[in-house]
């Protein structure tokens, strides 16, 4: 009946993974941390996968022990991330949400000529591999249960070239491609299967690709020059929301896309106007 709720608009803000269970990689720091605390304040339990243990146990104790638990994960080694996602069914009982957000840049190198095979290895292995082994272990415990959503961090050089390295633009591609694919192959199991793209917003991963240590103020302002959307400046939490929706029953009948989370750039062109 129209009005007769007795839950406030405020309460129904927060609801939005009430019961659910998710994992997310790279959730001790930046974009990974801060989607962390959205999806416990809307009701989900969450397992902080990560390789930074201090940073991901000090996580997991401001979020408690009921909505959250750590993990050490390296996801570039297959057996960290199958038993990320066993403790997430043993701790909480299922996998609704798996979220394949740990990432590098590798070194701030734009030259073909100074790049090296292990770095360029080392990028493929945690940018790509990684959610490649997300996904295959998240679908392992989702295709029984007939339902699931698979979110991996691309970003804005998945769809802009020139923008960082050649073996972090090769990743974040190529991960949009995988997504696709197993999008069209998970759909038959309720799966759902999407990648979140942000343009620059300031974290440690951030400073570390512009190659300096800049405060958040000084990346901020970097970023606005090239916005194309002006005065409204990209924050974490505005990746965390694009992740929240993808999860959520807000983006039921979204699969095999790409959000891109920067304010029209990536299909703006500079010169217009
Ligand atoms: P961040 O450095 O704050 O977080 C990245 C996290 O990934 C860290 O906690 C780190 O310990 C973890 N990590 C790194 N290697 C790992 C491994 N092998 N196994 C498990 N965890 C590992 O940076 P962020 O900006 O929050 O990055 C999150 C994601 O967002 C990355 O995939 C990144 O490529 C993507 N992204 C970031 C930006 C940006 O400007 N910050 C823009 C586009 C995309």
């Amino acid at each position: 009946m129209a009005g007769s709720s007795h839950v406030s608009a405020d309460a129904r803000k927060y609801e939005k993974l009430v019961g659910k269970v998710a994992v997310i990689t790279g959730g001790a720091s930046g974009i990974g941390a801060c989607t962390a605390r959205l999806f416990v304040k809307h009701g989900a339990r969450v397992v902080v996968a990560d390789i930074q243990d201090e940073l991901g146990a000090s996580l997991v104790s401001e979020l408690g022990p009921d909505a959250s638990s750590y993990v050490h994960c390296d996801v570039t080694n297959e057996g960290d991330v199958a038993a990320a996602v066993d403790h997430a069914v043993a701790t909480f009982g299922k996998l609704d949400v798996m979220f394949n957000n740990a990432g590098v840049t590798g070194p701030p190198c734009f030259r073909i000529t100074e790049s090296t095979k292990e770095d360029f290895e080392r990028v493929l292995a945690v940018n790509l591999i990684g959610p490649f082994l997300g996904t295959k272990h998240a679908a392992r415990v989702m295709a029984p249960a007939r339902r699931g959503s698979i979110i991996s961090t691309a970003s804005l050089s998945s769809s802009v070239s020139g923008t960082a390295s050649h073996a972090y633009t090769t990743s974040k591609r190529a991960l949009v491609g995988f997504t696709e694919n197993a999008a069209g192959e998970l759909g038959r199991h309720g799966i759902r299967v999407n990648c979140v793209s942000p343009a620059a917003v300031a974290t440690p991963l951030a400073r570390a690709a512009m190659g300096m240590d800049m405060d958040d103020e000084t990346i901020e302002a970097i970023m606005e020059k090239s916005a194309n959307l002006k005065g409204v400046g990209l924050k974490v939490d505005d990746i965390a929301a694009a992740a929240l929706f993808l999860a959520s029953d807000d983006g039921r009948y979204l699969s095999g896309q790409n959000l891109r989370v920067d304010g029209g750039v990536s299909v703006v062109n500079s010169s217009f106007g």
